[in-house]
């Protein structure tokens, strides 16, 4: 696609107030391959105005009227796939084949899901003699991250939309275009003027101006918990909703009686998915002393087949892969068996980390705690169930996981103890219904689904 070089602002491109702009690169061989304007408080305080002059209309609008309007985008995002995988593939440098299956086609699912639920939701209910309406919040402003540039979007504006609330994104700096793709779709699909606008720019001035815009009534974020954190800090501060979708460390448990190869093969590829820039990934692998070796050598052969610049894309940027490097490094350092891979670049060109491996790893090593969010897999050993559930449940972090068992009663009975969002059961599949969100440092709030919808209502109860 080609760049705009404005904000979509109250329904069309406007010229941008200042003259900065951020210059978008591709990870995979560092071209440039466009420019967008980086936004200040003047745009975003445009956008913010726009929203709030829609929100009474919009609010007003049948819920039915607002579903047909979401399942117009629905059709537009999905009859514009091609345009959209090769939009992410340009500037996450995600391979194309994940951007199509995963980045273009996982929105159209989540956007269909919300034109269904705007239809079918109970956005009124009677308790005893009270009748409750669920109404929306108002403006959100929605801060997004790159490493699922779409479905991040569409996750937090298609429940904001399908409640009834205007909205102001600011999308990530790295994958502005398709932010700009999306508001495109947004006015194809023939949403009221203002209902949804865009401003790109960087992080701490536009992101930072529209969490702390008193017009917006909810800032929903997903990203770093150092930011986050600061977001809620501020939010709390204006007595304003705040949501945060942050980081993960999850843990794939592998209980003594699982199909260990399907469990360490599906592990690996969970990892390597998007390059390991997922937060909800496995990173942390569990098993038992007894099969710890079988399992590594498993794990290695898996590794084989993610070749850089085939089937694993780089990461982001040049922060990122030198970020990624320095766990490596420091995974080296603090005594982890390096089994494959290194911190050594495995390409001349582009932001590539060779897919790394630890064995060896003990829970209170850094690589074991904190957020890599490159493609990098630790092996920890634990000596039996009550060893597994204190390491899972060891770190700050509590987005998702995995059990697997030999049945899955006893994987669900082991889940129900992990402190974490989500945990699929022996390779359960992905549901873009079931609540996702984080316990601990893994964020406030829930997004997708009717939990997803619920979080843009405030209620007023009537009493007769
Ligand atoms: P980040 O938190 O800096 O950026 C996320 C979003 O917040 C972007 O849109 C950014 O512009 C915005 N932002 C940055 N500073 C802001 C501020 N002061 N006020 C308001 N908005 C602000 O994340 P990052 O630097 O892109 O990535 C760093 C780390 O964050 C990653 O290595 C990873 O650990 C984590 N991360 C997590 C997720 C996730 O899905 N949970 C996604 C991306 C990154």
């Amino acid at each position: 696609m080609k760049a705009h070089d404005g904000m979509y602002i109250g329904g069309e491109w406007r010229p941008a107030r200042g003259r900065d702009t951020i210059t978008v690169v591709n990870p995979a061989d560092e071209q440039v391959v466009g420019h967008v304007p980086a936004g200040g408080a003047g745009d975003v305080d445009d956008a913010v105005r726009a929203a709030r002059a829609a929100l009474p209309g919009w609010a007003a609008t049948p819920p039915a009227e607002r579903a047909a309007r979401i399942a117009a985008l629905r059709d537009v995002l999905a009859a514009r796939q091609d345009e959209i995988a090769e939009t992410v593939t340009a500037e996450l440098g995600s391979p194309l084949p994940l951007s199509r299956s995963v980045h273009a086609a996982l929105p159209v699912a989540v956007a269909g899901s919300y034109a269904e639920l705007a239809a079918s939701y109970a956005f009124e209910e009677t308790l005893g003699n009270s009748t409750v309406l669920h109404e929306p919040i108002g403006v959100v402003g929605a801060i997004t991250p790159w490493n699922y540039p779409l479905h991040q979007i569409v996750a937090k504006v298609a429940p904001a939309l399908a409640a009834g609330c205007a909205v102001v994104l600011k999308p990530a700096e790295d994958t502005p275009l398709t932010a700009q793709l999306f508001a495109e779709a947004v006015h194809e699909a023939g949403l009221p003027a203002g209902v949804f606008n865009l401003v790109t720019g960087l992080g701490p001035v536009a992101g930072q101006a529209l969490a702390e815009h008193e017009g917006v009534d909810l800032v929903s974020f997903t990203g770093s918990t150092a930011v986050g954190a600061r977001i809620g800090a501020v939010a709390s501060a204006a007595v304003k909703r705040v949501a945060l979708e942050l980081g993960g460390k999850s843990a794939n448990v592998i209980l003594p009686g699982a199909d260990l190869a399907r469990a360490v093969n599906v592990g690996v590829a969970n990892v390597m998915a998007n390059s390991g820039q997922t937060c909800s990934a496995w990173t942390r692998m569990l098993v038992d002393a007894e099969r710890y070796e079988e399992a590594v050598a498993l794990a290695a052969a898996a590794f084989a087949k993610y070749v850089p610049g085939e089937r694993i894309g780089p990461v982001v940027n040049a922060k990122q892969r030198a970020r990624v490097r320095g766990y490596i490094e420091k995974g080296v350092e603090e005594g982890a068996r390096l089994v494959v891979g290194g911190p050594e670049a495995p390409m001349e060109r582009g932001y590539y980390v060779s897919p790394t491996l630890f064995a060896d790893v003990t829970p209170d090593m850094t690589v074991a705690q904190e957020e890599i969010f490159g493609p990098v897999l630790c092996v920890l050993r634990y000596e039996d169930v009550e060893d597994a559930l204190r390491i899972a449940n060891g770190t700050v972090y509590g987005l998702a996981g995995a059990v697997w068992a030999a049945d899955d009663a006893e994987a669900v009975a082991f889940a129900r103890r992990m402190d974490t969002g989500q945990v699929d059961i022996n390779g359960g599949r992905f549901n873009p219904l079931a609540p996702f969100g984080g316990y601990k440092r893994s964020g406030v709030g829930r997004e997708l689904g009717p939990h997803g919808l619920a979080e843009y209502l405030q209620t007023k109860s009537l009493q007769l």
